[in-house]
């Protein structure tokens, strides 16, 4: 482990590429990191790549390979990364497991997560209706331990302070319900959600075994010294929960700025559909890096 780096100082403006290797990038994904890089440059900082790639059995090493082959044709540079180290690193999220495990043994400690041992398939059938998007359904309290008298105590049967590893059950952290999340995204202006209406106790640990991205990339942003967060609207939820997470573990909160979807012409996003145009199709297609970035228009 490398050692603790000096505090952030705040005027160094750090910001990342956090792309998972599941599959090949595309262009809503060219297009928020050409911003994100953007960003960095104008403001004479930092940018790092990151390789999520903590869920395994999705993630695969010619994914990994021909993102960076692709952000490079983009004309995207950063400075930190896996293929380049960096103080901060790994940069690869699976060599970090110890910086998370050390995050779960914290919340475990002051009794913010709960083991839950419900299947996906019991929270989905309890939601109704599923979540919007790809997002977490809201999740019922099937385990969640009672806080007090009058409060039916949830069906958890051990208490956290059991565990000594996480494996084996899920990890659930509890959300303040009722609590507005506010932050000012720096492109979409004033945020506001609601804990337990817009977003519930969500997972922090699978019981694969393997942590969840909201615990891994709270953990990571803060561990590289990230200032500012660029990513996609469709992770505006997710930043409410992280925002707590930061919280929770005493970490700074980074600033955001959340890109538009981009939509292809009958209003889809592309990340939903099921040929989304892949930086290398429309490679071959003979598209130039300025069209993918779109700065200019493909005509
Ligand atoms: N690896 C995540 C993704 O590709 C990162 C999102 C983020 O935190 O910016 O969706």
């Amino acid at each position: 482990m490398t050692a603790a780096p000096s505090p952030r100082s705040p005027s160094k403006y750090r910001g990342r590429l956090a792309p998972s290797p599941t599959g090949l990038l595309h262009l809503g994904h060219a297009r928020t990191f050409w911003i994100a890089a953007q960003r960095a440059k104008e403001r004479g900082g930092v940018l790092i790549l990151r390789n999520e790639d903590l869920d395994l059995p999705r993630c695969r090493a010619e994914f990994a390979n021909a993102m960076l082959e692709d952000l490079r044709w983009l004309g995207i540079e950063w400075s930190e990364g896996p293929d380049r180290g960096g103080p901060f690193g790994p940069y690869t999220q699976s060599e970090r497991r110890a910086w998370y495990l050390r995050a779960w043994e914290n919340l475990r400690d002051m009794g913010l997560i709960y083991s839950c041992t419900c299947s996906r398939k019991d929270v989905a059938q309890a939601a109704g209706a599923p979540n919007e998007g790809d997002d977490e359904p809201l999740y019922p309290g099937t385990c969640r331990p009672g806080v007090g008298p009058g409060l039916q105590p949830g069906r958890a049967e051990r208490s956290s302070a059991d565990f000594s590893q996480p494996a084996g059950v899920n990890w659930r952290f509890r959300v303040p319900d009722g609590e507005r999340i506010c932050f000012a995204d720096l492109h979409l202006g004033p945020q506001e959600m609601i804990a337990g209406r817009d977003f519930g106790d969500f997972i922090v640990w699978r019981r694969d075994d393997v942590p969840a991205y909201q615990l891994a990339v709270v953990v990571d942003d803060a561990a590289m010294r990230i200032t500012e967060v660029v990513r996609g609207a469709d992770l505006l939820k997710s930043t409410a929960r992280q925002i707590l997470l930061f919280r929770a573990l005493g970490l700074p909160i980074p600033d955001y700025y959340h890109c538009d979807l981009v939509r292809d012409e009958a209003g889809v996003r592309l990340a939903k559909r099921h040929d989304p145009l892949s930086i290398r199709r429309l490679r071959e297609m003979g598209w130039t890096p300025e069209q993918v970035r779109g700065e200019i228009p493909r005509s």
